[in-house]
């Protein structure tokens, strides 16, 4: 039976895993989309236009922006972010649902608007402070001042983790991710996820008078 799309938004501090859970997610189920945010920060290594972000000057942002075409934008670390709303509404018109990773802003400003009934908001905490340092040590992406921004950043971050419909600690990396496959399998059983249930119960309402 055709369903709508869920807006899945998972955020965490940098470092608290959310890159891998939503890989993880990715790898279960192919139909899930993932939103490519646009944003003014300059490209990492190994990141690709289209895929990991749209990077674009702070001009076209705003433009972008002017015209209505960002679901929700933010500054974060001195950039502008935003995730653009075409692809978003398409995929869950088709029945698909789109990951996002987006801060807690970004989080709020969707949990608010027109999409509201379809959100699904995932707030994904580290078991202890030192463990969230030591996971951005080992990940091995970033030098030791990027580490220092993004840990002085964190708690800024996790302050906002009552905003969300779910919160979990990512402890053992196995069991978060089974927790969220669940989360997700049973929030995609919502009578507002499933339009086609009103024919199906209609159908099903002929046959119990005609029987
Ligand atoms: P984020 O996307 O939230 O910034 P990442 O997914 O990049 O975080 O994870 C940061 C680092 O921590 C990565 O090296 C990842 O392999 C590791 N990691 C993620 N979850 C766990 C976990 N439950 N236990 C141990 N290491 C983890
Ligand atoms: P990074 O620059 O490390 O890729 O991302 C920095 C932060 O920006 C992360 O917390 C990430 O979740 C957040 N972010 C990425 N894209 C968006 C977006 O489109 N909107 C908002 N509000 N935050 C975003």
């Amino acid at each position: 039976m055709k369903r709508r799309g869920l807006l899945i938004i998972l955020s965490s501090p940098s470092g608290a895993g959310k890159s891998t859970l939503a890989g993880r997610l990715r790898a279960w189920d192919d139909s899930l989309r993932f939103s490519v945010s646009a944003t003014t920060r300059e490209p990492r290594e190994g990141e690709v236009d289209g895929k990991d972000y749209f990077f674009v000057t702070t001009e076209d942002f705003q433009a972008q922006v002017g015209a209505g075409d960002m679901l929700e934008h933010a500054r974060v670390f001195g950039n502008y972010y935003g995730s653009p709303r075409t692809p978003v509404q398409a995929a869950i018109d088709e029945g698909r649902d789109v990951l996002f990773d987006i801060d807690w802003q970004g989080a709020q400003q969707i949990s608010k608007s027109a999409l509201r009934d379809h959100v699904l908001s995932i707030f994904i905490l580290p078991p202890s402070i030192p463990e969230l340092h030591r996971r951005l040590v080992s990940r091995g992406q970033d030098d030791v001042e990027t580490i220092e921004r993004r840990m002085q950043k964190s708690w800024d971050e996790i302050s906002h983790w009552d905003g969300y419909d779910y919160v979990m600690v990512n402890d053992n990396l196995d069991e978060t991710e089974e927790r969220l496959k669940t989360i997700i399998s049973a929030e995609r059983l919502r009578a507002s996820q499933q339009p086609a249930l009103m024919t199906h119960v209609r159908m099903l309402q002929t046959q119990f008078e005609e029987r």
